[in-house]
């Protein structure tokens, strides 16, 4: 019996295209108050959300 060959599966484009978009995308996290639109900004030790002050500490 010869052996198929799966290929695959390519990944969506809109995946691709939102990866893309945005470098930090992956790294900076959004508000969960104000919803994936608004990114949280970088601290040394927090991120915060200059829309609704929403502060999360981050872990070491
Ligand atoms: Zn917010």
């Amino acid at each position: 019996m010869a052996k198929k060959k799966v290929k695959p599966k390519k990944p969506s484009e809109r995946w691709k295209k939102y990866k893309v978009s945005g470098n930090k995308v992956e790294r900076q996290k959004t508000c969960p108050k104000c919803g994936p639109g608004m990114f949280l900004g970088a601290h040394k030790d927090r991120v915060t959300c200059g829309n609704c002050h929403y502060t999360e500490f981050l872990k070491k």
